[in-house]
């Protein structure tokens, strides 16, 4: 599968800083120095790397760093969210608002561009129920015409073809007219390849350009092309000015860095993927979702999400504020579960966590109950001494566990917890919050 040696380089450096408790620029430099040479070693182009290590770093040190949420997490977001920006942020559809929507598909010869044209007839009569024909504009290989013939019988698409004695436009001229005639809203033209880019070539490109004023001119592009993908992207571009990029055969045993920077030399969207050979082996391209799978990152991104959702900002300060006053309570303690609750049952966020062993014994109903009954315990303290539990002498734990319903033992439980999340507090309150680094003390 393509991309899987950058994946798993990838993943080694996040899990590093993953497991430190905090981030400092030390660790976070070798991380990226880490990211940079596996981008590198995947031939992603370099100035793509550069830029891409300097955005994450800019964003990761800007980052708030949420309480119970180690800094690590923060920066996997950050890293996962400048791959979908270099992929490009969003799903790209088709454009078919012109009548007949005329597709044009460039690239280099074996890039897959006759294979694709056979897939996207096949999607758009599926997906969006449009009636499309093909049109057999590569004179120079026979076997092309030949070949896409076959498809279109698998298909039950028409093909138009004149086969490869006359011009290419003239090709594409007659077939605009007997599109019309037989009512097709897309055309789809399968255009020749060379194995370099040459000039001659261009120029047919761009005749057939003007000639059938395209609403798309997708370049094909083969995920096993390395550092030359930038070339022949750049190149193409130049002259067509490309609306979209398909990267065919991601099921290949690819590097897959010359794919990841094709849409930043173009600028323009991915469109589609090609993961196979036969006809229904292609999909919209989801630029958060190669993300993730790059990154492996299981629901981390979705948890991350969640998280800054229903964390109350205002109410996260104002316990950091009384962590490092030294005012801590049990009313805080009580606060930062209800949080914690607000995030669903534990054992769907326990799932979200990749390499999170599987936990036999959380029991959702178990966790509701137990959070209850510290409730209630707590709702029976004055305040005084939610404030400051060190008051609670035998009489006074007796008064609450009676006001309860409960015992003394279980008032003694929730004192011992608290004064564990109290250390704990005490740990955390010496890191900056908006940072999560250590507060440096002159
Ligand atoms: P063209 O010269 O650009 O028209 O390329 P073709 O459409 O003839 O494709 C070249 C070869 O790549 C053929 O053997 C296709 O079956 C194969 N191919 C195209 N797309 C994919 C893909 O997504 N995955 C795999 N594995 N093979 C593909």
């Amino acid at each position: 599968m393509a991309f899987e040696s950058l994946s798993e380089r990838l993943q080694d450096s996040l899990k590093k800083i993953k497991g430190q408790a905090t981030l400092t620029e030390a660790n976070m430099d070798e991380m990226l120095r880490e990211i940079r040479l596996a981008l590198l070693e995947a031939d992603v182009n370099f100035q793509v790397v550069k830029e891409f290590i300097a955005n994450t770093k800019e964003k990761a040190l800007g980052q708030d760093v949420l309480g119970s949420l180690k800094p690590g997490q923060v920066v996997v977001k950050v890293v996962h969210d400048e791959l979908v920006e270099l992929l490009g942020t969003s799903v790209s559809e088709l454009d078919f608002s012109r009548k007949p929507t005329v597709i044009m598909m460039v690239g280099l010869q074996g890039s897959g561009k006759t294979t694709t044209s056979g897939k996207i007839a096949k999607l758009i009569t599926k997906k969006y129920a449009k009636k499309p024909l093909l049109v057999a504009a590569d004179i120079y290989r026979p076997a092309a015409v030949d070949q896409l013939k076959t498809l279109g019988q698998q298909l039950n698409v028409p093909v138009f073809e004149k086969g490869t004695d006359i011009s290419a436009e003239d090709i594409v001229k007659q077939a605009m007219a007997y599109g019309q005639e037989n009512q097709h809203d897309v055309i789809i033209v399968d255009t020749a390849g060379r194995l370099h880019i040459d000039e001659p070539l261009m120029q047919e490109l761009q005749n057939i350009k003007e000639i059938t004023n395209p609403s798309e001119i997708l370049l094909v592009v083969d995920a096993l092309t390395g550092q030359d993908i930038v070339n022949v992207a750049q190149s193409f571009n130049e002259h067509l000015s490309i609306t979209g990029a398909v990267l065919t055969k991601l099921d290949g045993d690819s590097r897959g860095g010359g794919a990841l920077s094709v849409r930043h030399i173009t600028h323009v969207p991915i469109k589609f993927v090609g993961t196979g050979e036969k006809l229904d082996a292609i999909d919209l391209f989801y630029p958060d979702r190669m993300a993730d799978r790059i990154l492996g990152m299981g629901d981390v991104v979705s948890l991350v999400e969640k998280v800054q959702d229903v964390y109350d900002e205002k109410e996260t300060m104002k316990t950091f504020n009384r962590m490092q006053q030294g005012t801590f309570g049990l009313d805080d303690m009580l606060e930062q579960m209800h949080q914690m609750r607000k995030l669903g049952p534990l054992s769907g966020i326990m799932k979200m966590i990749p390499g999170m062993p599987k936990l036999p014994n959380i029991n959702d109903d178990d966790t509701d109950k137990k959070l209850k009954q510290t409730e209630s315990i707590i709702y029976s303290m004055t305040q005084a001494e939610r404030r400051d539990p060190s008051i609670l002498n035998a009489k006074r734990k007796e008064r609450i566990a009676k006001g309860c319903g409960r015992n003394v033992a279980d008032v003694n439980r929730l004192i011992k917890q608290f004064e564990q999340s109290k250390l704990m507090m005490k740990q955390m309150g010496n890191l900056d919050p908006t940072t999560g680094m250590p507060t440096q003390k002159p």
